[in-house]
């Protein structure tokens, strides 16, 4: 078999921006308005830290701005809910993020729920997720269209193929199985609970591995030819599938790092863009 394609995220994400960058030009020639993205983080676990400055970056990579909103750990739930209704109101304002896990003792979900949608630019809001599996106008959860967006680019036929998702997190397993539906595929979404998860993973032509633990998916899982799109992300930059051993059954992959998680940042500042766009009557 020939080498597989690697999807290549980092390189599309780079691309994209160049794209962005143009338009936020245009959005500031035309309207004298420089898009932000607000970043929330609640308390300063490392990997989160190190998420929000990458998204900052990203940010500034294309002329718009970031506003870092910094909590304290002991926030609590109606905190960060005040805040997020305050930046849901500054006009200013184009898209937020909530960096997340919070800590445990918030409530997530309330305040994912408390997250305009029409800033919802990370797409966690339960209305966000209800619309974009009706494929209703909605931003989309970034991760999932990141992964959708970079099977699309290099041209992965999705309709008709049979996708299998390990892992059925509400930020990320189940949002790409109602995209990877959308598109047509037969979707099967496994979790903890699931009996032979080899042999699930064995019948899909799309493996898309979220599940947190490092190489779990193993080479003898996989059937010859299938597409690999590892979503995981576990310290020491490795995934969720044991690729060195499976890149010689796949037909395309995501590496780690540099394949999916180059395409979240990219979504996440490319619907805040949109964001702006819209509200300034600039789509
Ligand atoms: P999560 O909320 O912890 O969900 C993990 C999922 O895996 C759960 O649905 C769980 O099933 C399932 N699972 C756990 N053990 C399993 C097993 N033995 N067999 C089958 N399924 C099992 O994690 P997440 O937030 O979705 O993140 C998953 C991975 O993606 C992590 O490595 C994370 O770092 C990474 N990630 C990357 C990006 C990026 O931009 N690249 C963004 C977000 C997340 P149950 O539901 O039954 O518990």
């Amino acid at each position: 078999m020939s080498a597989p394609l690697v999807l290549d995220g980092k390189t599309l994400a780079k691309s994209v921006e160049q794209e962005l960058a143009s338009r936020v030009q245009r959005i500031k020639e035309k309207s004298g308005v420089t898009p932000i993205l607000a970043t929330i983080i609640v308390g300063s676990d490392p990997a989160s830290v190190t998420y929000v400055r990458m998204k900052g970056n990203a940010c500034r990579r294309i002329g718009m701005e970031s506003l870092k909103v910094e909590l304290p750990e002991e926030t609590t739930t109606q905190q960060l809910i005040d805040k997020i209704q305050e930046l849901n109101r500054d006009e200013n304002v184009h898209g937020i993020l909530l960096q997340h896990p919070v800590p445990a003792h918030i409530d997530e979900m309330a305040c994912f729920l408390s997250i305009d949608v029409s800033k919802d630019v990370d797409g966690v809001n339960p209305n966000t997720f209800g619309r974009m599996a009706l494929q209703m106008d909605s931003f989309k959860c970034a991760t999932p269209y990141g992964i959708i967006t970079l099977l699309k680019h290099y041209n992965i036929q999705i309709a008709g193929k049979e996708a299998v998702v390990i892992g059925r997190s509400p930020i990320l397993g189940k949002p790409v199985a109602m995209l990877l539906l959308n598109e047509n595929a037969t979707v099967t979404i496994c979790h903890s609970k699931t009996k032979d998860l080899p042999n699930v993973v064995r019948r899909a032509d799309i493996v898309v591995a979220a599940v947190g633990r490092p190489k779990f998916v193993k080479a003898d899982w996989i059937k010859e030819g299938c597409v690999l799109v590892d979503a995981g992300y576990n310290p020491g930059n490795i995934g969720d599938i044991d690729l060195e051993n499976c890149i010689s059954k796949c037909s395309a992959y995501t590496p780690v790092p540099g394949g999916v998680g180059p395409m979240t940042i990219n979504r996440l500042i490319y619907q805040t863009v949109e964001s702006a766009e819209k509200k300034l009557g600039l789509a």
